[in-house]
């Protein structure tokens, strides 16, 4: 079983009168532990499909399943429960919290979502710091840390909650290229510790080598299928 699959999916934004088809009709598979992209210039689609992929928002046409669950059924608290129970995010501003230690903002979502007993939620976390190399550092706050740090401690905070599934939509572009390259080399290890599934989009040609499957999207559509790595 995939754990996405996408059947004639489509997005089309309403701004007033005037509709704005983002996603065009695309059909694509994910396979479980895969390391893939969707890479393509600015405005080709790539947020529009992480979203829904991420159950942040419905299809307006065709299907979405992800882990089995047609995404479209998934109502506001629902979709919630979903995303807070097999999805992870990685995002391109890193969006760690500034008042929290390193510690807490991995802290974090394992004190909203599930109930862990504060020992095992500790210990999940320096698991998951030392997993990302930075346990060293977790008593420091966000802006006393690198960006490439930053997207580390982001990373261990999308892991924690140990989901099925990691978006990351354009997660290097703020880091330049050797601290790019070496976040999802760490985000492979990752996927190699965990069995996690990453998913990212990314603008940057040079970082979609990264990728063990690409798919390029170009005004919404997808071009010539997957390509593997
Ligand atoms: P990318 O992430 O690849 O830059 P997006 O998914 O953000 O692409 O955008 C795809 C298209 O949809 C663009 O034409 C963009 O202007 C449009 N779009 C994105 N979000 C909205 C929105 N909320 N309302 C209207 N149009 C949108
Ligand atoms: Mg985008």
């Amino acid at each position: 079983m995939s754990l996405v699959t996408a059947t004639k999916l489509a997005k089309t934004y309403r701004a007033g009168d005037i509709d704005i088809p983002a996603i065009k009709g695309i059909d694509f598979a994910i396979e479980p532990s895969s390391f893939v992209a969707f890479v393509g210039p600015s405005g080709s689609g790539k947020s529009t499909l992480l979203n829904m992929v991420g159950c942040l928002d419905h299809p307006t046409s065709g299907t979405l399943k992800v882990l089995d669950t047609d995404i479209a059924t998934l109502d506001r608290s629902a979709a919630a429960r979903f995303r807070g129970d097999n999805i992870g995010f990685v995002f391109q501003d890193f969006n760690l919290i500034p008042v929290l230690t390193v510690f807490e903002n991995v802290e974090y979502p394992l004190r909203m979502v599930q109930r862990w007993p504060a020992d095992k939620r500790r210990a999940q976390v320096l698991r998951l710091l030392e997993a990302v190399g930075m346990a060293d550092q977790a008593d420091k706050r966000p802006d006393q840390i690198s960006g490439g740090q930053k997207q580390r401690v982001a990373v261990a905070r999308a892991l924690v909650s140990q989901p099925k599934l990691v978006l990351a939509d354009e997660p290097t572009a703020n880091l330049d290229h050797d601290t790019a390259y070496h976040v999802l080399e760490l985000m492979k290890k990752m996927r190699d510790e965990f069995g996690t599934t990453f998913v990212f989009s990314t603008h940057d040609p040079k970082i979609m080598g990264e990728a063990e499957m690409t798919f390029t999207l170009e005004d919404g559509r997808l071009e010539n299928g997957a390509h593997h790595a």
